[in-house]
């Protein structure tokens, strides 16, 4: 390999929200990426259907609407 023109690889870890790990080698600095959805999760290879509720927001909007449903 050339010298100097290569970026800088190192082992990173990445992490899913699902708890997927996987130890890959990348080019970002840092140990440790987290990632919202990965191959373990995604519902493409899953099959199934899934909500990625990331940041609570399902939550969040179930309970600002559930004033309306209940007061019928
Ligand atoms: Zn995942």
């Amino acid at each position: 390999m050339k010298k100097d023109i290569h970026p800088n690889v190192s082992k990173t870890t990445f992490r899913c929200n699902c708890g997927y790990e996987e130890s890959l080698l990348s080019t970002k600095s840092g140990d440790e990426v987290s990632v919202e959805i990965c191959s373990n999760c995604h519902p493409f290879f899953t099959g199934k259907q899934r909500f990625v509720d990331t940041a609570g927001r399902i939550d969040r909007f179930k309970k600002k609407y559930a004033k309306f449903q209940q007061g019928k």
